[in-house]
Formats: structure tokens, sequence, C-alpha cells
């Protein structure tokens, strides 16, 4: 099983890294892939560069070894539409079961994502909770592909939605930012590594 993990990561932070750590401990993964994205369609530009992502992303990562850096958004020229994404990783496994890690504010807007009862065909989703976020009723596609145990989604490939709890971490990457731009330490919210990057290539200290 390999976990499919995507974000702008401006930065990469604990409330990302500890959520994948224990999705991939729950479900026993091989591999977790985390995916930067290049043009977000959904959302304003990253205001650090893609290297400067990837490297934060390199620094964050590297004592993990199930975790690595897939950077095939940063490679393609056209909009990070998740579902190109996993189609390109649903042909490079073809025989793995693929799970798309998406935090609840993310599986909120999933419905207006480019394609995206399709990128059930190429993968399961995983929503990891988030503080703050309450999730509505689900639509029925929703519905009709969730399931309760973590076994159901090893049987197949793709398909199927999962709710997983994890640690409530309340940190978001714009938080972080605002933080620099402040003047605040945000210490202890993100790797001691990441924050040594951050202060050395003097990103984030515009609002
Ligand atoms: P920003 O504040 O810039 O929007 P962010 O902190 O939400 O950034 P993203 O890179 O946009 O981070 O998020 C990538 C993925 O990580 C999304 O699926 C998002 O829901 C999830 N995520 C981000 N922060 C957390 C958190 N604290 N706990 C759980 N999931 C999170």
């Amino acid at each position: 099983m390999i976990g499919v993990f995507g974000g702008t990561f401006d930065p990469i932070h604990y409330g990302h890294l500890r959520s994948a750590l224990e999705v991939k401990e729950v479900f026993g993964l091989s591999k977790l892939l985390l995916i930067p994205s290049a043009q977000p369609p959904h959302r304003s530009q990253p205001v650090a560069s893609a290297i400067e992502r990837l490297q934060m992303l390199d620094l964050a990562s590297s004592n993990q070894a199930e975790f690595s850096i897939d950077a095939r958004e940063l490679e393609r020229n056209s909009p990070s539409y998740m579902v190109d994404t996993l189609s390109s990783l649903r042909q490079d496994y073809p025989q793995e079961t693929l799970l798309l890690l998406l935090g609840s504010d993310a599986f909120k807007q999933l419905m207006s994502w480019h394609q995206w009862q399709r990128i059930f065909d190429f993968s399961h989703v995983v929503v990891m909770t988030r503080p703050g976020v309450v999730l509505d009723t689900l639509h029925d596609f929703f519905k009709e592909r969730r399931c309760q145990r973590i076994t159901e989604l090893a049987s197949t490939r793709a398909g199927k939605l999962y709710f997983q709890q994890v640690t409530p971490l309340d940190i978001s990457a714009t938080a972080i930012r605002q933080m620099i731009a402040n003047h605040q330490n945000p210490g202890y919210l993100l790797p001691d590594t990441v924050l040594a990057y951050i202060r050395q290539h003097q990103l984030y200290q515009r609002h």
C-alpha cells in the first residue's frame, strides 16, 4: 500500500508530518509519497519557490525511510490536478493499492476538484481529521464508497473512502508564514531544520 500526500507544503509542518506518520503506521504503508503541487488550481500561488519547497520537504522527511518526495507535479507544465497525478502513479504502480491522504478541510473541497469522481478510479481516499473542521452530511457518492474497516481497503486497489482520526494539531502553513512576517517564532510547529532553512533563505518575511 502506498500513501499519496499532496499539498503546497509552503512550508511543510508538524501537522502534515505527524498525520502522515500516523496514517503510515495504521495502514502499514510501504511508502508515503509527498507530492508538492506546482500550480494549485484552487488557491493562490505558493510563496516559496518550487525548489525551496522541495528542499524543505527533503529536510523534513530525510529521517523517515518510508517517506519519499515525488516531484512529478513540478515537472509537469500544467495545473496540478490530482486526478492526473494519480493516473500517472497508477501507471508506475499498477498492482499497488494507492491511498490518497486528505485533511478534512481539503476533503470538504473535493467535489470542486477537476474530475473528482475519477480520483476513486485510481486510489482510495483517506480523510485525516483536522481540528476545527466539521464535516457536513456526505454526498451519496461518498456514502456508497465509505467503509469502516481497514481490511476493506486492503482488498481492492482503489475506490473506497475511509475516515482516520489523527492526533489533532492545529497547525497551518498560513499561520506559520504570518508568524514569520510578524517576527514571531514558529518554533516547535515545524522541524528546526526547516525553520533554519526559512531563516537562511529569508522566506515569508513579507505579508
Ligand atoms: P495553507 O495554510 O497554506 O493553506 P496547509 O497548512 O493547509 O497550508 P497544505 O500544504 O495546503 O497545508 O495541505 C496539504 C494537505 O495537508 C491537505 O490535505 C491538508 O488538509 C493537510 N493538512 C494540513 N495541515 C494539517 C493539519 N494540521 N492536520 C492534518 N492535516 C493537515
